[in-house]
């Protein structure tokens, strides 16, 4: 079974004048289908305004589809008893970490869903203990959520998300305000959660270079997705990325670059590594 499916998706926002007049309708999705199994990487890319994060508000039943159906293992997003399990089955981290800190202390902090779900409280000592030591945030259980880096905050957020034991965390732009060395143990982090976990991670990312480490890349324009594939897949079509306000990795472009210059490199470069194996072959 799927553990999220969309079928022709559509989403319109009703918008208002100042008298909260309807005044008119915004399709941000327009007709997307879907299937995404436990334990995938998606990475989701496209440029601002494309659908993006109405998107991934669907995947956790913040918003219902104005056409079409959203199914999250197996509950249909639009049936109002079945929010809490599809809340329960899919996380959702944001792009602005303090928006999501409660607590006053770390272990506090991350304590507070599996609280609310009435779990005792020696099982929720071991669920924030092995959600911090995921994201590699254990050390930091004492210390004040405020008084961390960016980055030590996002983990933290992610490990909150964790404690609740989902099926699927969707992160919406997590690195989005991030030094590189957040962003890089942001990223560890997740990577992590998908391959030891076997979590089904939806990285929504501004950042080429992170979405290399999906196993699939959906490309979104005007509500749509326009493009699909591996990494590998994707990234061959750097002209046609282009169209959709994208670029690729830095090192796809070299490469991209150095075989247009006649240098005999295949397309799809991903990394340093395969670069410079291609360059001593050629
Ligand atoms: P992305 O996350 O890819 O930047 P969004 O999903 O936020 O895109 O937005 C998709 C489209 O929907 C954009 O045109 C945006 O302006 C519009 N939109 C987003 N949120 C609202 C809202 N609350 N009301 C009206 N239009 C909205
Ligand atoms: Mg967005």
């Amino acid at each position: 079974m799927d553990l999220i499916k969309a079928k022709e998706l559509i989403f319109e926002y009703v918008r208002r004048d100042k008298n909260g007049e309807v005044d008119g309708f915004k399709r941000a999705i327009d007709g997307i289908s879907l299937s995404i199994k436990q334990g995938d990487f998606i990475a989701v890319l496209g440029a601002n305004g494309s659908g993006k994060s109405t998107l991934a508000k669907h995947l956790n039943s913040l918003l219902h589809p104005t056409e079409g159906v959203v199914f999250v293992d197996g509950n249909d997003t639009a049936d109002a008893d079945k929010v809490w399990d599809i809340r329960k089955a899919v996380g959702m981290v944001f792009q602005n970490p303090e928006n999501q800190m409660i607590g006053t202390i770390v272990e506090e902090d991350v304590a507070f869903a599996p609280e609310n779900l009435g779990i005792e409280s020696d099982r929720i000592k071991e669920r924030v203990k092995e959600s911090l030591d995921i994201v590699e945030m254990y050390e930091y259980r004492r210390s004040t959520p405020s008084k961390l880096s960016g980055g030590q905050k996002q983990r933290i957020a992610i490990a909150g998300v964790l404690a609740m034991h989902p099926k699927c965390i969707v992160l919406d732009e997590p690195t989005a305000m991030l030094d590189p060395e957040g962003r890089r143990d942001v990223i560890r982090a997740i990577r992590a959660l998908n391959d030891v976990e076997n979590i089904t991670i939806i990285l929504i990312t501004h950042n080429m270079e992170e979405a290399i480490y999906a196993n699939r890349i959906y490309v979104m324009d005007s509500g749509r997705i326009v493009m699909q594939g591996t990494p590998r897949e994707v990234f061959s079509h750097v002209e046609e990325l282009e169209q959709y306000r994208l670029s690729v990795p830095q090192v796809t472009r070299l490469a991209y670059d150095l075989r247009n210059a006649g240098l005999d490199i295949p397309p799809g470069i991903l990394t340093r590594k395969e670069l410079c194996e291609a360059l001593c072959r050629s």
